[in-house]
């Protein structure tokens, strides 16, 4: 088995396939030239977690945080202290552009609109721009595979690929806690598939298709970009009319 990335995500589907697959060899690929992915990277004065310290992390190694300890403490960044924000819009001494950043420049930015904006600091808070799979691109008998075109299955494996799953945690939880659902899924599936002495598995999606939307479904974010996106659908059964008979849920196909 090959895990892409030795980040939380990483080496918590490692320890749940290692713990439930003893006999399977495992392999970590890592781009850096450390473990801990998110967690190494971000070192600047201050960073924290701000989901709680005791549900981030897998229930095979719970935390022993002590109650109100600095660990176990939420903060919040999207707060204006003291709301002086608001007071400088007030008072006129803040101002908005509405335009398109063309460039950096060495001073501050360059309008799409020709105006230049000078800046001490510039601070980007333009929101994420997904890339599913860290761009990997994925062929599948030498055919590519849009990811736009597969509907996800239980959130991890996508339709039409074998064998390969997809892990993203929670973003409004810990994200640990849908990892550490993930990685379970996982073993079972394997412990499933040796019984059976299938070799593959292949989520398809059923006759009629489901209702899809976008995924993952991001409570809160703002709908990811529709041309040229480059992610999964989810089924949404929910969308089914009443009356009408329920699409089937995508179906694995097993294979030896
Ligand atoms: C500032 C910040 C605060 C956060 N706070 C919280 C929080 O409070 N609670 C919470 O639950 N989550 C939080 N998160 C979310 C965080 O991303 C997750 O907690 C978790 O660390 C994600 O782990 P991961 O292994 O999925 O991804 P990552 O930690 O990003 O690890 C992915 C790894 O894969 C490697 N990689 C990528 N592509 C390739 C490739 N093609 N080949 C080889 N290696 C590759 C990368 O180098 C990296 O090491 C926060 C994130 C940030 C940035």
């Amino acid at each position: 088995m090959l895990i892409v990335g030795a980040g939380v995500s990483g080496l918590g589907a490692a320890c749940h396939l290692r713990r439930d697959h003893p006999g399977r060899r495992i392999a970590i690929l890592e781009a850096r030239d450390t473990l801990g992915g998110t967690w190494d990277l971000f070192r600047y004065p201050g960073v924290r977690a701000d989901t709680d310290m005791h549900t981030f992390g897998y229930a095979f190694a719970p935390w022993r945080a002590r109650p109100g300890s600095p660990t176990a403490r939420r903060s919040s960044l999207s707060a204006f202290p003291g709301g002086d924000l608001f007071a400088a819009v007030s008072r006129g001494t803040a101002s908005v552009r509405t335009d398109t950043v063309a460039t950096f420049t060495e001073d501050g930015l360059l309008l799409a609109s020709g105006e230049r904006l000078a800046a001490d600091i510039i601070v980007t808070a333009t929101g994420l721009n997904v890339e599913a799979l860290g761009d990997v691109r994925v062929t599948v008998d030498d055919t590519p595979v849009n990811l736009a075109d597969t509907v996800v299955y239980k959130g991890l494996l996508l339709s039409g690929v074998p064998n390969l799953a997809y892990l993203v945690g929670y973003t409004h939880a810990s994200w640990t806690l849908r990892i550490g659902l993930a990685g379970e899924y996982l073993s079972r599936l394997l412990t499933h598939m040796d019984a059976h002495g299938h070799t593959t598995a292949r989520p398809e999606v059923g006759d009629p298709p489901l209702a899809t939307r976008r995924w993952p479904p991001a409570a809160g974010h703002p709908p990811l970009p529709g041309p040229g996106r480059r992610l999964p659908d989810a089924g949404y059964a929910r969308a089914t009319p009443p009356g009408r008979p329920r699409p089937v849920a995508n179906i694995h196909r097993l294979s030896r």
